[in-house]
């Protein structure tokens, strides 16, 4: 990544961005590390450059890209808030801070200082949530390049990752980046499950060649010829932890897993989805118990979807997800995909910032969070509750005289 390339990938989303403060952090940030190395010999500045550009890909504003820039620069150099204050203005010298902050926290010590940094990590994200979204764009780009680290630190990060951050990615609804932390942790926390996790996932692709391909064809051309002509369809292969994760809660060998792939159908609206839903039932078998409507009702995390397994086309049993674009964004990038429906299409009740709103319930989650740090005073029980919290999935119940309660 060079850095014209960054400020254009920022245009490309954002064609009226300042591309004077692009290049001046950026150039601020290259003098300030000057010759400093990464573990892997590469010049320090190829990080925060390589942070920066993750976050283009969540079409973050270019104060936020500016901050990746400069993230480490209050800890590792020279720099000081004031002079960062002075150059970039307030708000983003008080971003650099809080990562700066969250930086020295060691989230895997004893229990009761653990707790205390998991206090101070929610408290420094909760000033204003683009703190979180750079920090987990910093430890992505670190946990891809950890070859070069001696071991047990490589260990330590990985649990970390595993443990907090991973979570905590879920939380805020970006999928995407849970998996990849908890894939290349997994690699570092269990290297033997890993590679054989692996092997099998790349024997069973071999064997079956072709046949997501085919899979795909056959869902696409029925939904078109029943009417949904702008329906997309995708299939993918599991990752190796969800797959390991699977076979580790339901005590499963890899034989015995059922659903290895899952394929997502994208429509436009929600009605098409439910006409998607239908056609799909009609056509294939649906396996009973598998039949998730969070489109009626949302996770937590503001995730929408319809979920169902069916016994498909080549009498494979396949899991399958079916949204509306705008659904697939959020369940892809969670809160960081609300800046992408600022201008409010309105149509499926898009709200201007709802990633820093009220109506975003995963925003409201951290809120709730941060709230009751105020309340406990003791920080073990306040680690569990937390830790509960980030890896519970949710549950719905209802109350005799039929109240929702999730
Ligand atoms: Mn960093």
């Amino acid at each position: 990544m060079r850095q014209y390339e960054l400020v254009e990938r920022v245009q490309k989303y954002k064609p009226d961005a300042n591309e004077a403060l692009l290049n001046k952090a950026y150039v601020y940030a290259m003098q300030k590390h000057g010759q400093q190395k990464r573990a892997s010999g590469d010049p320090y500045i190829s990080h925060p450059l390589e942070v920066a550009a993750i976050l283009t890909e969540l079409h973050m504003d270019e104060s936020t890209i500016a901050v990746a820039l400069l993230h480490d620069t209050i800890e590792d150099t020279t720099a000081t808030r004031a002079e960062i204050d002075e150059l970039f203005g307030e708000e983003i010298g008080r971003l650099v801070e809080g990562l700066t902050k969250i930086k020295k926290l060691d989230l895997v010590s004893k229990k009761a200082k653990q707790a205390e940094n998991l206090r101070k990590l929610l408290l420094a994200i909760s000033d204003d949530v683009r703190v979180l979204l750079v920090k987990l764009a910093d430890r992505l780009h670190n946990m891809r390049t950890m070859e070069h680290m001696p071991a047990d630190k490589r260990a330590r990060i990985s649990e970390e990752t595993m443990d907090i951050y991973a979570p905590l990615a879920g939380r805020m609804g970006m999928q995407d980046m849970r998996e990849e932390l908890e894939n290349l942790s997994f690699r570092h926390i269990n290297p033997e499950a890993f590679e054989t996790v692996t092997r099998r996932l790349e024997e069973l692709s071999e064997r079956n060649e072709g046949l997501i391909k085919k899979i795909e064809d056959e869902l696409r051309e029925l939904l078109q010829a029943e009417g949904l002509k702008a329906a997309q369809v995708k299939g993918r292969q599991k990752k190796p932890y969800s797959v390991f994760r699977k076979m580790q809660s339901k005590s499963l060998s890899f034989e015995q897993l059922s659903d290895v792939w899952g394929f997502r159908i994208i429509v436009d609206d929600i009605p098409a989805c439910y006409r998607a839903l239908g056609i799909v039932h009609t056509r294939w078998r649906v396996v009973p118990g598998r039949f998730k409507d969070y489109i009626s009702t949302p996770k937590q995390n503001d995730y929408q979807s319809i979920h169902t397994t069916i016994v498909g086309p080549s009498r494979q049993r396949i899991e399958l997800q079916i949204r509306t674009r705008r659904m697939n964004d959020i369940a892809e990038y969670g809160i960081a995909a609300h800046s992408l429906y600022k201008d409010g299409e309105g149509k499926e009740g898009a709200s201007a910032d709802a990633a820093l709103s009220p109506t975003s319930n995963a925003y409201s989650w951290l809120r709730r969070t941060i709230e009751s740090l105020a309340e406990g005073d003791n920080p073990e029980e306040f680690l569990e509750h937390t830790k509960l919290e980030l890896f519970q999935d949710q549950v719905f119940c209802f109350t005799p005289k039929g109240q929702l309660i999730a």
